[in-house]
């Protein structure tokens, strides 16, 4: 039997390099092994994770309950497709429908899948029950959004790189600006055949922007008032990332107390995903009360993956962590914590101009152009200082920990990234 000689990390970066597409653009560091709020390369270097997996790693790395959950399934029926019923999915509807306080879910597997499926809903509920004229309906999204990666999504994305050369567009959206509720006033008087409006409550991928205070539950009203669907895209900013277990909060069954300190925004379609699974299974959901679900019917949508037995088993368990654990209270106080500290070091800073985010949701704005490779060359050294942080743009480096860190992990992780950021001042 051939001996496997372990491969280093460059030759394992040459391999992707030579067999993958090159679709990514990664930082050079390469993982073999997580656990909690560490991850460690393929030399045995350990790092704090400041990605989390673009925040699908919310309750850490290899979370023994969720691995568990897994595990056991796995080992008892992986796959059914829905041609079947299984033993686990009507469990999981149960649970998750009552956790975050809608009559049903529709379940997929990956964000952008669900963003579609909710486009999907939108547009069907719009002609079955607003009486829109078929093929008119017309969805309201904001700029600079980030939704996903299909045909349709990069339809209405504004992102040149995401969008050239793979068109001919999907038709049906109005672009408005983001926290603007006057532009969207505008737009949901501009016409009859409004159905929805798709937003995220905070711009993860634009670079953290936190609207203004408000904005969410003035964007709510307004949609109800104008008879439109409001869909919140909660793919990052879900499953206590932002200190509350969503940032439009709702009434979900959340106990969490900083909850209250924000007006309460049901939206009327929710998407979630990544966190949902705590990063270890592709799991993504629509949730969304009858009036609006039950337009769909058998026929109407599906996927061979969505809703399968350990998918379900593993969405309960990560969201069982989520309470168990206080996640959300957690990403609040350690939040604000980091939130001060990095304004600290703002104060006598030239190189970083700003922090910004919602509990353990953070960027921080570097003093240099967009185009710039500042942010990069920023996170490159602080790989090399033990933290894995990725820009979002050529002067935006997000901060997204798994939400089980400590306060003292976190004064570490401030303690690394200041030092590093000396380097460049
Ligand atoms: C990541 C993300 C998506 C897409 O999720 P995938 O699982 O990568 O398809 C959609 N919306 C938002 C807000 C996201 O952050």
């Amino acid at each position: 039997m051939a001996v496997l000689e372990k491969k280093s990390s460059e030759q394992l970066i040459e391999l992707e390099n030579k067999y993958g597409a090159h679709n990514y653009h990664p930082l050079p560091v390469v993982l073999s092994r997580g656990e909690g709020v560490y991850v460690w390369d393929a030399e045995g270097k350990k790092y704090y994770d400041f990605l989390s997996a673009y925040s699908a790693v919310n309750q850490g790395h290899c979370h023994p309950k969720i691995v568990e959950a897994m595990t056991n399934q796995a080992q008892t029926l992986t796959l059914t497709s829905r041609a079947f019923y299984n033993d686990k999915l009507g469990e999981y509807e149960k649970f998750v429908t009552e956790y975050f306080g809608f009559d049903k879910i529709l379940p997929m597997n990956t964000g952008a899948e669900a963003v579609e499926t909710a486009l999907k809903i939108c547009r069907k509920w719009a002609y079955e029950k607003k009486g829109i004229p078929e093929n008119e309906a017309q969805i309201i999204v904001c700029e600079n959004n980030f939704h996903g990666r299909t045909t349709t999504i990069i339809s209405f994305s504004n992102d040149p790189v995401a969008r050239q050369n793979f068109g001919p567009y999907t038709s049906g959206f109005i672009k408005i600006e983001y926290d603007n509720i006057d532009a969207l006033e505008q737009a949901l008087s501009s016409s009859k055949n409004i159905a929805g409006f798709l937003v995220e409550p905070i711009q993860g991928e634009a670079g953290v922007y936190v609207p203004s205070e408000n904005y969410l539950a003035k964007a709510k009203e307004l949609c109800e008032k104008h008879g439109v669907l409001f869909i919140a895209d909660e793919v990052q900013t879900g499953i206590a990332r932002t200190g509350r277990l969503l940032a439009t909060c709702g009434d979900c069954s959340c106990e969490d107390k900083n909850c209250s300190k924000e007006p309460d925004v049901k939206p009327d379609v929710l998407i979630l995903g990544k966190a949902l699974s705590g990063g270890a299974y592709p799991v993504s959901a629509v949730l969304a009360d009858d009036p609006i679900m039950e337009v769909i019917r058998p026929g109407n949508h599906g996927s061979t993956f969505g809703g399968n037995p350990v998918a379900a088993a593993v969405a309960m368990a990560a969201l069982e962590v989520i309470k168990d654990e206080k996640l959300a209270e957690n990403a609040y106080v350690l939040g604000e914590l980091f939130r001060s500290e990095m304004n600290k070091y703002i104060e006598k800073s030239s190189i970083v101009t700003l922090v910004r985010g919602k509990g353990l949701l953070n960027a921080i704005v570097i003093n240099d152009d967009e185009d710039s490779d500042t942010a990069w060359n920023i996170c490159v050294a602080l790989k090399d200082n033990g933290l894995l942080a990725k820009p979002t743009h050529g002067n935006i480096i997000r901060f997204a920990p798994p939400l089980v860190m400590n306060k003292e992990q976190l004064l570490e992780c401030v303690d690394i990234i200041t030092k590093t950021l000396q380097e460049f001042e």
